[in-house]
């Protein structure tokens, strides 16, 4: 909260920077925090663009100051304040108004022209009731923005086909650090193109993306099996992710879950509606400590027969070896499928929980150490569960861009590891302190095991920490930083780069 005083002056700077939109210095504490709930550092002021050029304006502002920064906020889910600006100017992205600007046909196929601030779910459903197709590649959750995203990866069942978001773009429109809209594709301003994908935000903040879509299907035969053995799980899986198209579902991903009938992290969470039962029996057929779930989805339309439906799934399921009596499906509305996170928001909004800290984990991990995380992480320090899913699952490199900022372990498969960990503010659970420290735990291990993995959703303290995570595309980044953020005022929350406290481009 700013003084009275300070309120004035901050009220005289800031007329300097002739904003359509509007700038708030009071209601500022929401972007001085995210979902993670870690960490803390409210800004100076929150501006509501109206527009690419309030954001130059903006960031032009800050670099003729000696120490401000910007960040842009999308709608905050980061974990480790990646979206803050500690006494600096937070740029509130989320306009709901943009999801879709534009249908157009490219050389790639047909794409939607689709606002930074666009949250995904108002992109589906414009996109869908407007013209009938859909964004390829999605999150689990849609309430992201297009540009929170697209600033990491954004992965999902879909990757494994059609590769993460950021293989699914095709041009972008970034404000620069230094002030400069800059329209970028493969084939025009690459370098920028590239970088910012993935790029944690470091190089500019993306006002406009062209999205590629495909027609969207009606409906979704969602399903869930179960393994007992890891590597009949991992072989299964695999295999789907790598049959020829016709071969294998339109959705592909996977958990892991203890062996137990605790509510959260047991067998319950494997069933996808209230009225699916559960035997006891499976428990004691498995000494394992943690089970496997396999998760694949297929798209249909609604005028396709049942029974054409039910035989497709079948031959698919036919080839998989998971344990007897444990299939789960249900028939449902391809936006409800996709919207599928957004119920047990609700839930979790009305319990306390959704606004709880949490000290989420997510990795990529190499196929090549998968079994040792298995071994290490799910059957040991994991094996009580954590409150929340334990999402593995494989998916190829080859569908993903190599030109990106975003770092994967090495070899053609890997695996995404997500830790949600959700704590409960009424009940007895272990401290946040006490996940975080198992958070690095499990880091440790990974490393003093020799595994091959990376943070997604990276957060390090130290140059050190992201030098290692970058390896050897690291002068890479840093030569687009200084060319494309020179002063370093992007993305302060990230904490890869210290603002150049020399004054700047006039
Ligand atoms: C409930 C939940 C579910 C999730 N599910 C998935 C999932 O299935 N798959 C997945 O890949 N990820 C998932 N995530 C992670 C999510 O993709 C990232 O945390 C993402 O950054 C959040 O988007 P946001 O709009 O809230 O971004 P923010 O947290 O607001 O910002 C993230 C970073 O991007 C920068 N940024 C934001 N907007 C822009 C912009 N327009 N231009 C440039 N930089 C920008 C910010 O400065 C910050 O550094 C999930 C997160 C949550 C909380």
């Amino acid at each position: 909260m700013l003084q009275q005083e300070d309120e004035e002056v901050a009220r005289r700077l800031f007329q300097d920077m002739d904003l359509e939109g509007s700038i708030d210095y009071r209601s500022t504490a929401f972007a001085g925090r995210d979902f993670g709930g870690l960490h803390a550092s409210p800004p100076f002021a929150v501006v509501r663009p109206s527009g690419s050029r309030d954001i130059s304006s903006v960031i032009r502002f800050a670099l003729k100051s000696p120490n401000l920064t910007v960040a842009a906020r999308g709608n905050g889910h980061s974990i480790n304040g990646q979206a803050m600006a500690n006494r600096g100017l937070v740029i509130d992205m989320k306009r709901p108004s943009d999801a879709v600007i534009d249908f157009v046909r490219s050389d790639a196929g047909f794409a939607v022209d689709v606002g930074g601030g666009a949250l995904w779910e108002d992109v589906l459903t414009r996109c869908v009731s407007e013209f009938g197709f859909s964004p390829r590649s999605w999150t689990d959750y849609l309430g992201l923005t297009v540009g929170g995203t697209l600033s990491n990866a954004g992965v999902s069942g879909q990757t494994f086909r059609y590769g993460p978001q950021t293989s699914n773009v095709t041009e972008l429109e970034v404000v620069t650090g230094t002030g400069d809209t800059v329209i970028c594709s493969d084939g025009q301003n690459s370098e920028l193109f590239f970088s910012v994908l993935g790029g944690l935000g470091q190089f500019g903040i993306i006002t406009r993306a062209r999205v590629l879509v495909q027609p969207a299907p009606n409906m979704v035969r969602w399903i869930r099996v179960v393994y007992s053995e890891f590597d009949e799980f991992t072989r299964d899986a695999e295999s789907l992710i790598t049959r020829p198209e016709r071969e294998s579902f339109d959705y592909v991903e996977g958990f892991a879950f203890v062996n137990s009938d605790d509510p959260v992290n047991g067998w319950p969470s494997v069933l996808l509606n209230p009225d699916q039962l559960w035997d006891t029996g499976f428990m004691i057929r498995s000494a394992s400590p943690v089970l496997y779930c396999l998760e694949v989805a297929l798209h249909y339309n609604k005028g396709d027969c049942s029974s054409t439906v039910d035989t497709r799934v079948e031959r698919l399921l036919g080839r998989l070896r998971f344990m007897e009596d444990t299939l789960f499906q249900v028939d449902l509305n391809y936006i409800d499928f996709l919207l599928r996170v957004k119920e047990a928001e609700k839930q979790a909004k009305a319990n306390g929980i959704w606004d709880a800290p949490h000290p989420w984990l997510n990795l990529f991990v190499s196929k090549t150490s998968i079994e040792d995380f298995d071994r290490l992480v799910f059957k040991e320090i994991l094996k009580d569960g954590i409150g929340g899913p334990m999402l593995v699952y494989p998916i190829s490199r080859s569908k993903w861009d190599e030109r990106t900022s975003v770092v994967l372990p090495d070899g053609e498969i890997f695996y995404i590891v997500a830790l949600l960990r959700f704590t409960n503010p009424y009940q007895k659970s272990p401290s946040v302190r006490d996940l975080v420290a198992q958070n690095h735990e499990i880091i440790e291990a990974c490393v003093r095991n020799g595994l091959d993995f990376k943070l997604y959703l990276p957060h390090y303290n130290t140059e050190e920490g992201w030098k290692q995570h970058f390896g050897d595309r690291w002068s890479w980044f840093e030569e687009m930083k200084s060319k494309y953020d020179p002063m370093a005022i992007l993305a302060p929350g990230q904490k890869i780069f210290t603002r150049n406290p020399s004054c700047g481009i006039n």
